[in-house]
């Protein structure tokens, strides 16, 4: 779903809200990115010897540059990705928190002594070596760190692709990574077309694992290349998200959440919870409460401390989204700025479409839910697993027995339960079905880059 470019030299970056050229950026070729796994497997080697409490200080030391850069950050942010002001911020300090979240960790990192007879058995987590972390540019920041400061952490080196659109932040992140006092190669950023930059990291055979977040076609093909040479893959991909909403709930609280649990972002957000259900009983009350939820969402200049809404990516999304909404179709829709530059779109909400129409079941990716009505529980369900996908999803209810029934059987790596909370670097994150393969964040984000050596030590000798 990236911008359809040329495959030039040079990426040129847009600002989304008002489509300047605010950079251009060499792309990387596959001899670069050769050049790069030969730069990072030297740092590695350095990297991973360090005293594990070194190795913790200087990613410290990197959170603590990236804090003292947010507002620089979150404007780069606002720049070349059109999100508001308030959500650059939170994205800037993210990428603190994962870093010193992920530094807590590298002391902890420990294997096992496992009982056996005539000596010691023990295991040994071991860094893979390089890493090669695919970005896409919804969440250019903390999509960046979720590979990258964990990997790190376990004793590897990251080269990191962003999306063609959004490489101005990695590009500032690498910079402040080497003020911080990291070492030269062990973290270095790729801006290049996926096809070509991404496609060398991916089969490149000095990368030792994959992180890609983006699309499921694309991941599919990452999957495919990776399987061809037995590398591991983590996969994050698209989603097409439930929240449910049942009778018994406190209808003004889900109204009132509606509107963000799908506009976060334009939208464009793979944990968009996209499609509204609501229990039949309660439709038209469900309705009435979210209109003016919905109209009151002030969409405009992200750079605007009171914007809740800014636009969509790149001409190419913007196309995407208006083919999924007919302009005579029934729904609720909020407000656009008007008609100058930028990429625009409305909050909007389908009514009456079926749950087998295209813009039920596909991911958008823009600022755009449907809304289905259902009879019972069984319903409720049935029409929540009724997705390729299987990310995120919301239900609402009073009743706790109905509230792990159904959190049992949506197939979803994330729910949540009267909210629509669902990431944070401290829990585990990931998809069920379509919606990729492997977990980030959380406990175990370290050892996912790591390799398990066992070794055993006679006492018979
Ligand atoms: P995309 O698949 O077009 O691109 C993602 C990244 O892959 C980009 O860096 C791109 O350059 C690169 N790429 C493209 N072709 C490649 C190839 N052949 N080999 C290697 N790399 C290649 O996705 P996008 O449009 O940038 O991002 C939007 C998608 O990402 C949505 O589907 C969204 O749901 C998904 N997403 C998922 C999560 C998650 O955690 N599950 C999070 C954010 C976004």
């Amino acid at each position: 779903m990236s911008e359809a470019q040329p495959l030039s030299d040079e990426l040129r970056v847009l600002n989304p809200a008002t489509e300047e050229v605010v950079a251009t950026v060499p792309a990387a070729s596959a001899s670069d990115v050769d050049a790069a796994v030969v730069r990072a497997a030297r740092a590695q080697t350095g990297w991973a010897a360090l005293a594990p409490g070194d190795r913790a200080r200087l990613l410290r030391r990197f959170a603590a540059v990236v804090d003292g850069h947010l507002e620089e950050l979150a404007r780069l942010e606002v720049m070349e990705a059109g999100h508001t002001v308030g959500n650059a911020r939170w994205e800037a300090g993210n990428v603190r928190d994962l870093l010193d979240y992920a530094a807590g960790g590298v002391e902890r990192l420990t294997g096992r002594q496992i009982p056996v007879a005539g000596g010691l058995d023990v295991t040994i987590l071991e860094p893979l070596g390089v890493v090669g972390v695919i970005a896409p540019w919804n969440f250019p920041m903390p999509i960046a760190a979720w590979g990258t400061a964990p990997a790190l952490a376990a004793g590897n080196a990251v080269l990191l692709k962003p999306a063609e659109t959004t490489p101005l932040t990695a590009l500032r992140l690498a910079e402040l990574a080497l003020e911080a006092g990291l070492p030269e190669g062990l973290f270095q950023v790729l801006p290049g077309h996926g096809p070509v930059a991404g496609d060398a990291l991916v089969r490149h055979p000095g990368v030792a694992k994959i992180v890609f977040t983006g699309s499921t076609a694309v991941g599919r093909r990452v999957a495919a290349e990776g399987a061809a040479r037995l590398k591991p893959v983590t996969l994050e991909l698209g989603g097409k998200s439930p929240n449910i909403v049942f009778a018994d709930a406190d209808l003004e609280a889900a109204a009132a959440a509606t509107p963000m649990s799908f506009l976060d972002n334009s939208g464009q957000d793979c944990c968009a919870r996209t499609r509204i259900l609501v229990q039949r009983t309660v439709y038209d009350r469900f309705l009435a409460l979210l209109a003016p939820a919905i109209e009151s969402v002030r969409v405009g200049d992200p750079a605007d401390e009171g914007t809740d809404m800014g636009p969509l990516i790149s001409r190419a999304q913007l196309d995407r989204v208006r083919s999924y909404v007919p302009d005579d179709a029934d729904a609720i829709r909020g407000k656009t700025p008007g008609d100058g530059p930028g990429f625009w779109f409305p909050p909007t909400v389908l009514t009456g479409v079926d749950a087998h129409a295209r813009v039920a079941v596909e991911e958008v990716f823009g600022p755009v839910a449907v809304v289905l009505p259902f009879e019972d529980e069984a319903d409720a369900v049935r029409l929540a697993n009724a997705t390729d996908y299987g990310l995120s999803g919301s239900l609402w209810t009073r009743d706790v027995g109905r509230a792990l029934r159904v959190s049992s059987a949506v197939r979803a790596g994330n729910l949540s339960v009267n909210s629509h909370s669902s990431v944070r670097y401290w829990t585990p994150f990931g998809g069920f079905k379509q919606s990729g393969l492997g977990r980030e964040l959380g406990p175990d984000a370290l050892t996912a880059f790591t390799e398990t050596k066992n070794v055993f030590i006679s006492t018979e000798a």
